[in-house]
């Protein structure tokens, strides 16, 4: 059995995440103990909750610890079931977070799967459904599997409600791919959100990026969700290039200016631009598990966050892989997965 300490590195919901999508993938049955412990309420939250029974659905796996609060979990999947799901998180937790630890699995599953997730789909410390649908999706497609997602409507922290429907096109097994050169930079674009707020927000976010980032007024669009249950607000930046598209958010909170909103996203935005490099911070700690399951693959990003180095260790638990990490330059970094 492999034991995972939950307290290690970032500490935080995604050593779980990644234990639970690792062992669907693997079979392997693990214990994580001191669960995100490195964070403000330690324990299974709600989001984390839906994460393992979403998990234990699929993999038909053996469950003991699952309950809100518990700081110990053990989890023995038996078999892998594509199909129809729908998995609620009942709060405005994430379901791009669910997601993560079922999506793996089903990509290389023995059928199509259609899946229903409720709760929230733009919150902050998690991947916006845009970066799912725009960034990290398009990857998953390179890699041989096919993903595809619908925003059936927008949940914003904390009233969530929100709902999205991913359909699942597996593959016997997930190519390899290099992601080291971003090409040009071919389209910019920047979108601001209301839901239940004055579209004048949009506006102050929107002429923000222009003035700051000296980005046409035509690359932007300002947008009204129309069937949201709360109020909320976010901005997205997207830079496609040749070989990859990455996306930069900021999220509306009370109180909070909508010029510090846009600048959140823009400062994201201006050092992935001046880096050079093809994959952000983000992308980074999300695409090593597509990779350490195509047994290998290759990427420049900026320096790697706590997530990324966390993440690396709790998937070398699991899988037998090995990553270098090169320093390139001040604010590049080649990440390298290979088979150990
Ligand atoms: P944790 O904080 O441990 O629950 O993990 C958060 C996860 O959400 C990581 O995989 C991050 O890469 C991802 N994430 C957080 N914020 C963003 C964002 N703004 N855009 C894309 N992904 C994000």
């Amino acid at each position: 059995m492999i034991i995972i300490d939950g307290s290690f590195g970032e500490g935080g919901g995604q050593i779980l995440r990644t234990s639970l999508a690792l062992s669907l993938v693997t079979g392997k049955f693990f214990r994580i103990e001191n669960i995100r412990s490195g964070r403000k309420k330690p324990g299974l939250m709600r989001q984390h909750l839906t994460c393992v029974h979403a998990a234990a659905n699929i993999g038909k796996a053996r469950v003991k610890g699952d309950y809100i609060g518990s700081e110990s979990l053990f989890f023995e999947p038996t078999m892998i079931r594509s199909g129809s799901y729908n998995f609620s998180v009942g709060t405005a937790g994430s379901t791009t977070l669910v997601l993560q630890s079922i999506l793996p699995a089903l990509l290389i599953a023995d059928g199509k799967s259609e899946i229903v997730l409720e709760g929230g789909t733009h919150n902050p410390f998690a991947p916006p459904f845009d970066f799912l649908e725009k960034v990290f999706l398009p990857i998953i497609k390179k890699m041989g599997a096919e993903v595809k997602v619908t925003l059936d409507r927008p949940g914003f922290y904390p009233a969530g409600g929100g709902k999205i429907s991913v359909t699942i096109k597996p593959v016997k097994k997930l190519d390899r791919i290099d992601i080291v050169d971003r090409g040009r930079i071919c389209a910019r674009f920047a979108k601001a959100v209301v839901a239940n707020l004055p579209l004048s927000i949009c506006k102050k976010e929107l002429d923000t990026v222009c003035k700051k980032l000296k980005w046409d007024r035509l690359c932007t669009k300002a947008e009204e969700a129309q069937n949201s249950r709360g109020p909320g607000n976010i901005i997205t930046l997207e830079v496609a290039s040749e070989n990859v598209t990455e996306l930069f958010t900021g999220f509306g909170q009370k109180n909070v200016r909508a010029e510090y909103v846009a600048q959140e996203a823009i400062d994201q935005a201006r050092r992935y631009i001046a880096a050079e490099v093809p994959v952000g911070r983000y992308l980074a700690d999300q695409i090593m598990i597509p990779m350490a399951m195509a047994g290998g693959g290759r990427f420049r990003t900026l320096p790697l966050t706590g997530h990324s180095m966390t993440n690396v260790e709790v998937i070398k638990e699991f899988v037998d892989i090995d990553v270098a990490v090169t320093k390139i330059s001040k604010d590049v970094y080649e990440v390298e997965i290979k088979q150990s």
